[in-house]
């Protein structure tokens, strides 16, 4: 049996199944500090015989085996989780193989294996929620370099009609800054899901991820690439990709109907604990 936590910033998943995706048991743990959030998720693990243990975590995090900080939290904005030796932890309290990757790298290798991208090996999982980050499946492989990619981040180009200011705080106006779920509600004064009806909102949504999808396919020609995360749950951002991407591109590159090529989650929410679990069976078989 393998152990899965999806370590996110309001909530932790944790659940216990196996490698063909399959889920026994499963729980949520609210995100406090460390020691609370931590102290339940081992509880909870402690009453299964676990073979290893997958966790896709929020980031950034250190995913270099040769780093002395490897399996930590690095520099988040919440401040308590800030060098948190995830790894670590999970170590002291169980001794089994660990694998730790970021939550879309984790939900990018659920896809590929089960999912929207099964069959393929190559594809490109995207949250658009609280943040924007992505997950890349290249020749088979997670892609990682000196550290995981932060595809959230990129610069884009300005819609005319956009004053906000944006809202990361480490580069303003990104694509996180003016596109993720919080940007969103600050620019137009509602929450996301109280915003359906207004066309101009989602338009614009549309225009800053498909800037970014243009230079995703363009760098990594992706297979497959997917939707996932809060925001995309408002359906009709799909068309609005599609306009904006196909303007983009100008029959540049050949793709696949966009349509079967943009897609939401094969595996909808559990895109991210299916693939912290193939995580844990990636680090046994590693053993
Ligand atoms: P997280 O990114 O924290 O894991 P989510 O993917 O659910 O969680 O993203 C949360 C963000 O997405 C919030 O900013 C929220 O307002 C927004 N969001 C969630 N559901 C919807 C929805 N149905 N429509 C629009 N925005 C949504
Ligand atoms: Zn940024």
């Amino acid at each position: 049996m393998l152990g899965a936590i999806e370590a996110g910033g309001t909530k932790f998943v944790c659940a216990v199944g196996d490698e063909s995706g399959q889920i026994i048991e499963q729980i949520k743990i609210p995100t406090t500090v460390p020691e609370e959030t931590m102290a339940k998720v081992i509880r909870f693990f402690k009453q299964y015989d676990l073979e290893a243990i997958g966790i896709g975590s929020f980031g950034p995090i250190d995913v270099n085996l040769e780093s002395s900080t490897y399996g930590s939290i690095t520099s988040t904005p919440k401040i308590a989780w800030r060098d948190f030796p995830f790894v670590q932890t999970i170590k002291d309290a169980f001794s089994v193989p660990i694998g730790f990757n970021t939550d879309v790298n984790a939900a990018a290798l659920g896809e590929v294996t089960h999912g929207a991208a099964k069959g393929l090996d190559s594809c490109l999982y995207i949250t658009v929620g609280t943040g924007i980050g992505a997950g890349a499946i290249v020749q088979g492989q997670l892609l990682q370099g000196l550290s995981h990619p932060e595809m959230g981040h990129i610069i884009v180009r300005r819609h005319p009609h956009d004053q906000y200011e944006g809202k990361c705080p480490y580069h303003h106006d990104c694509l996180e800054g003016l596109a993720a779920g919080p940007a969103i509600e600050e620019r137009w004064g509602e929450k996301g899901f109280n915003l359906k009806g207004r066309d101009e909102v989602w338009d614009m949504v549309g225009y800053y991820i498909a800037q970014a999808l243009m230079q995703y396919i363009l760098i990594l020609s992706p297979k497959k690439i997917i939707l996932g995360g809060g925001v995309m749950n408002q359906k009709q951002v799909f068309p609005c990709i599609y306009k904006h991407l196909k303007q983009l591109l100008n029959g540049y590159v050949s793709l696949p109907e966009l349509s079967d090529y943009i897609v939401s989650p094969g595996l909808g929410e559990r895109a991210g604990i299916i693939g912290s679990l193939l995580l844990g069976h990636q680090a046994l078989q590693q053993k």
